[in-house]
């Protein structure tokens, strides 16, 4: 394993283990705060649906003994009507019975005698009253007592209203309610009406003898039964989840000093306690007055709920309660019905733990497992990454091996080779590159910035930014040995995956070898072999391409044109071998005299043109002297002294290539006309 794929394996481990534990935390929160906010949404609907059902549930048992009092009031007025009835048709059948049997046996008086009797043993509370309302039989009442004047608390005649109800009646009966003041006998009271004595009232009529037969019940005492009976009820009564739900009835006592209030039914107190005064200014620990609010909303609402906080009794736990409290005007009652809402708080507390606990069980359970799903997911990965990693490893050794080859390749190449970059750096050079520039290695190849490698370069880049593109490029350098050498450069672009342009590669020919030989020959084509001076030919060549960069400079240039004098008396005097030394002897002259820039050419048998560069004609003039006065002077052995003629003109902007050579003609054909050996400016 290479040192990047250990550090790639590092560096996966470490982004793995880190992402792992963020991910885990995260997962794991998320999962905890949604089941918490889920918890927290069902637990408050949860208290919302136990506070109004509880509500309703304190407000219907409250409502369900205030109906139950109406129901059993009602069966008991049934019950109790049945009653007198039974009872009155009992004292009927006994009048009946004995007047029957000693209506013929006895007197009148005796007869009535022994039927008061018996309806007095039957029962003593048999009221009769005779035709004219005289009171005939009562416990209440004087014998004599005249009824039909008596009016009850509401001034109505009962007993006229007894007779009018028998004469209606199919069974000659009557069923009356007759209210008694109790301290204001026969006065209506302006007292509320449970202040007066009501009694139930039921009568027969006996017609053989015209009596009233009487029976009736205080209703107070129905009443009170009917009290006992709901009082029982309350007592057995039990509800709410283990009985914690409460009902009790207080009973408000209106007295001259003021209120009082006493418990009378409560099965959570113990007995002794029923029947006594709860204190009016009674607080709860909060130093709430709750009974005064009870009694608030009794008398100003009729009903309602009141909360309060006690301490339970030998403990410092604190209860909450909540109480619906309904007054019953008929009693004075306070019917109270009510709940323990921090009973149901604790129980929720501890289901809130129980849940609590539970969410963080299955919280640690999924980040157990969103662990071991990580550590499965890190053994498939690892698993993928050394597959990735053996075929990165193939495909580097394969891709190692091509670079191998091609290094080979490049290196295998004999001439000098190297590969730019396109911004003109060096990617590569082969061997025989360093050997050819003597860089010692291929990365001071690279650097070296030797001219003649920064030469190279220039010339490649030229080719790859197009500004010069033939191929070959050729160019000269000096080699080591100060000798110059002869390049030719080819160059190749190449490009990248994009086609787009990312560098050059050159190879170098040394051609040096075969230029030279090239320019001997061509030497030899442009060179007379007499004089060894340039000939016709070359200057046919070399004329015009002058004459256009002298214009182009506008620099000035000059032509002398000179002829032998009378040489062919030195031909025919002397011979023909003595002709071509003068000949040679002054060519030697003449390039002697010249400079390396300056042409000689032969144009002719012994006809010469000299080119002076960037030289104008008074210059050339004193050159053309020069020579002139050297070849006079000059000793030509056997033959003696030679002279010449000069014609000298310099170029001139309209010129063509014609006229000037008429123009030198012509100074040269003045100078044969005026005597020969003299020098013509024109
Ligand atoms: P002028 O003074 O008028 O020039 O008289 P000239 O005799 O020099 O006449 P011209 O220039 O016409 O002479 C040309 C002669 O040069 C003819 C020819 O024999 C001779 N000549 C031409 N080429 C050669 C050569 O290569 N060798 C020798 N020895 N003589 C040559
Ligand atoms: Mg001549
Ligand atoms: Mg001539």
């Amino acid at each position: 394993m290479t040192l990047q794929e250990k550090k790639i394996k590092t560096l996966f481990i470490t982004v793995y283990l880190l992402f792992g534990v963020l991910i885990t935390i995260f997962v794991s929160l998320m999962f905890y705060n949604s089941l918490q906010s889920l918890h927290n949404k069902v637990f408050s609907e949860y208290k919302d649906v136990y506070v109004k059902n509880s509500n309703e549930e304190a407000k219907r048992v409250v409502d369900y003994f205030i109906d139950s009092i109406k129901y059993k009031e009602n069966n008991l007025l049934i019950s109790y009507k049945e009653k007198l009835k039974r009872k009155c048709e009992t004292g009927y059948n006994i009048a009946a019975f004995f007047y029957d049997r000693f209506d013929d046996k006895l007197t009148n008086k005796q007869l009535k005698s022994v039927i008061l009797e018996a309806l007095q043993q039957a029962d003593k509370n048999y009221v009769v009253i005779d035709g004219e309302g005289k009171i005939v039989l009562s416990p209440y009442f004087n014998k004599g007592f005249d009824m039909s004047k008596f009016k009850d608390a509401f001034g109505n005649r009962t007993f006229d209203i007894i007779k009018q109800d028998i004469r209606n009646s199919k069974n000659a009966e009557s069923f009356i309610f007759c209210y008694m003041d109790k301290k204001h006998k026969n006065k209506p009271s302006m007292c509320n009406s449970s202040f007066l004595l009501k009694r139930i009232v039921y009568a027969k009529y006996f017609k053989p003898l015209g009596w009233y037969i009487i029976s009736s019940v205080l209703y107070k005492d129905i009443d009170r039964k009917l009290q006992k009976s709901i009082e029982n009820e309350i007592e057995r009564f039990r509800y709410g989840t283990h009985k914690k739900n409460y009902v009790f009835v207080l009973k408000i006592i209106i007295e001259n000093k003021g209120l009082k209030v006493k418990r009378i039914v409560n099965p959570n107190l113990p007995k002794k306690l029923i029947g006594t005064f709860v204190p009016l200014n009674i607080k709860d620990i909060s130093g709430r007055m709750f009974l005064r609010d009870m009694l608030k909303v009794a008398f100003t609402k009729g009903e309602g709920f009141v909360h309060y906080k006690f301490r339970v009794p030998l403990s410092k736990k604190t209860l909450e309660k909540t109480t619906f409290v309904k007054y019953y005007p008929k009693w004075h009652w306070l019917v109270c019905s009510g709940y323990y809402p921090s009973v149901f708080y604790a129980d929720l507390h501890k289901k809130d733990e129980q849940l609590k606990s539970f969410i963080i069980e299955n919280v640690k359970k999924l980040t157990v497992w969103l662990i071991v799903f990580e550590a499965f997911l890190f053994v498939i990965l690892l698993f993928f990454i050394a597959r990735i990693m053996e075929r990165i490893k193939v495909y580097r050794e394969e891709l190692e091996s091509r670079e191998k080859f091609s290094k080979h390749l490049v290196e295998s190449v004999p001439n000098p080779l190297f590969i730019l970059d396109k911004n003109g750096e060096f990617i590569g050079v082969n061997r025989a590159f360093v050997e050819f520039f003597l860089c010692e290695t291929k990365e001071l190849c690279s650097k070296n910035e030797d001219p003649d490698i920064m030469l190279v370069k220039d010339k490649a880049m030229e080719y790859l930014r197009k500004i010069d593109q033939t191929n070959p490029k050729e160019f000269n350098i000096v080699d080591d040995e100060g000798k110059l050498r002869f390049i030719e450069l080819y160059n190749s672009a190449f490009y990248d995956l994009n086609s787009e342009v990312a560098g050059v590669v050159g190879v170098l020919f040394d051609v040096t070898k075969s230029r030279i030989a090239e320019m001997e020959l061509r030497q030899i084509s442009i060179k007379d072999e007499l004089t060894g001076l340039y000939n016709r030919r070359y200057f046919n060549q070399v004329l015009p391409r002058e004459i256009e960069r002298a214009k182009r400079y506008d620099n000035p240039l000059s032509f002398i044109m000179y002829d032998i004098d009378h040489f062919k008396k030195v031909n025919d005097n002397f011979g023909h071998q003595a002709g071509d030394m003068v000949l040679k002897t002054i060519s030697d002259i003449v390039l002697k005299n010249i400079r390396n820039v300056d042409f000689v050419f032969r144009i002719g048998g012994e006809e010469f043109v000299i080119l002076l560069i960037e030289t104008d004609k008074k210059d050339a003039y004193i050159v053309a002297e020069k020579i002139r006065r050297i070849v006079e002077q000059y000793d030509f052995g056997n033959v003696g002294s030679v002279t010449i003629s000069l014609g000298v003109t310099g170029l001139r902007k309209s010129d063509t290539l014609s006229r000037i050579m008429k123009r030198i003609d012509d100074a040269l054909y003045q100078s044969k006309n005026s005597g020969r050996n003299r020098t013509t400016v024109l």
